[in-house]
């Protein structure tokens, strides 16, 4: 058992973090005042590998590995703690992954260099107005005719619909392709957000400001046959593939937060004084802060491990990316409030940062890439087949 990176791997999470300082510390303020992320920002990580990491040079990316793209994920998320960049960045990490692995290769060749560069987004649309969770039970239906795919339904809280539009990306979308099979009746298909009867309306969230969330309406929305991904009828387990990955990248990007976080926060209180004392020296605070730093660590360990498991194809890679995306939400968010209360009264001021941390990483403990819950019901489920 080997717990040291690679020289590479080391050399990689520099090299992000250096570009990453020149070139997205500069716009985190503004990315959640006014709900954007530069669209230079995206070039110029394409034009750095670091945008889509998964996808190989076949189709323009670099190719590598899930452990590095943790890296980068952990380093996005140390500089914008609102999670904004991070959730673009595990979408297009996650499900550009998807469709190398199954897409047809006219439909990789035509989506995967502009991914690869930063010029196109790629999501994934899955939850519906009734849920998200019970995913086998989806309305949104895909009819297949005359070469094409006719979609009509609805999906909710897709993220990036509006900058998909904006750049000439798109989503893979569940549709039910035979409703009297279940979860064995879904296919994926990709469908571009420019196409003709598809709308959306922009919701307004709490937090990761920088990118949009949306609900997407299809009426007789017709995409190429050549668009479904891998086989009809097989998209729920596509589906299951991409989030038990994207799930790897949650971690990651929630892993980074708290390590920012706690580091701010022990500069914090190794200058702030009361009653004569560092606020350090007093040892309730200090513990807290032992307490966190062990919990991240553990965390982080845990999540490796997850993406050593999926560079190995290890089958069992999914209880310990659930595992993963089970615990660093959690630890994240009692980061972000411990260091707040640290912080007293600047703590939750908009100059603080804080805020934008708390409110960003809420989306992943109440939902994005799976529920709590649903990560409990996998693991469980696994232990007692
Ligand atoms: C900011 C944000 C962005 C998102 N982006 C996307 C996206 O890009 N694409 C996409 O497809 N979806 C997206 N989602 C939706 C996300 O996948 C769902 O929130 C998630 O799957 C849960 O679905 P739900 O919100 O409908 O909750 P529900 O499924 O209605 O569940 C509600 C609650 O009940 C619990 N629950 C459900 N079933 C059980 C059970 N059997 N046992 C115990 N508890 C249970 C859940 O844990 C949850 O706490 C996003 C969500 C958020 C918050």
């Amino acid at each position: 058992m080997d717990f040291s990176f690679s020289d590479e791997q080391q050399l990689l999470r520099e090299n992000t973090a250096e570009f990453l300082e020149k070139n997205l510390q500069p716009f985190v303020r503004s990315i959640d005042d006014n709900g954007e992320i530069p669209e230079n920002f995206f070039k110029k990580a394409g034009e750095n590998g670091i945008i889509s990491p998964l996808i190989n040079g076949k189709y323009g990316g670099p190719g590598l590995s899930f452990m590095d793209s943790v890296i980068i994920s952990e380093e996005i998320a140390k500089v914008d703690t609102s999670m904004a960049t991070s959730v673009y960045y595990l979408l297009n990490t996650s499900w550009a992954y998807i469709l190398q692995k199954y897409g047809k290769e006219e439909l990789k060749g035509r989506l995967l260099p502009d991914i690869a560069n930063g010029n196109r987004f790629i999501g994934i649309a899955s939850t519906e107005p009734s849920g998200g969770s019970d995913v086998a039970n989806i309305t949104t239906t895909g009819e297949i005719k005359d070469g094409k795919v006719i979609i009509n339904g609805e999906k909710m809280y897709i993220s990036g619909a509006v900058e998909a539009r904006k750049n000439g990306g798109g989503h893979l979308t569940l549709v039910k392709t035979d409703k009297s099979r279940g979860h064995k009746g879904i296919t994926m298909v990709y469908v571009p957000a420019d196409t003709e009867g598809v709308e959306i309306t922009k919701l307004q969230n709490m937090g990761r400001m920088g990118i949009s969330t949306s609900g997407i309406k299809y009426d007789n929305v017709e995409v190429p046959e050549e668009n479904i991904i891998g086989k009809i009828n097989e998209g729920f387990y596509y589906s299951m593939d991409g989030f038990n990955h994207a799930r790897i990248m949650v971690a990651a990007a929630c892993n980074g937060l708290s390590v920012k976080m706690l580091d701010e926060g022990v500069k914090y209180i190794k200058e702030r004084s009361a009653f004569g004392k560092k606020l350090g020296d007093f040892e309730a605070i200090a513990f807290e802060a032992a307490d966190l730093n062990t919990e991240i660590e553990m965390a982080s360990l845990l999540n490796y491990k997850s993406a050593y498991m999926a560079d190995m194809n290890d089958p069992d890679f999914y209880i310990f990316s659930s595992m993963s995306k089970l615990t660093s939400p959690q630890i994240a968010m009692d980061t972000v409030k411990k260091v707040m209360m640290w912080f007293g009264a600047y703590g939750y001021t908009r100059d603080s940062g804080i805020e934008r941390s708390a409110r960003g990483i809420f989306s992943y403990l109440v939902g994005a890439e799976g529920a709590l819950n649903i990560m409990k019901m996998i693991i469980s489920r696994a232990m007692l087949k």
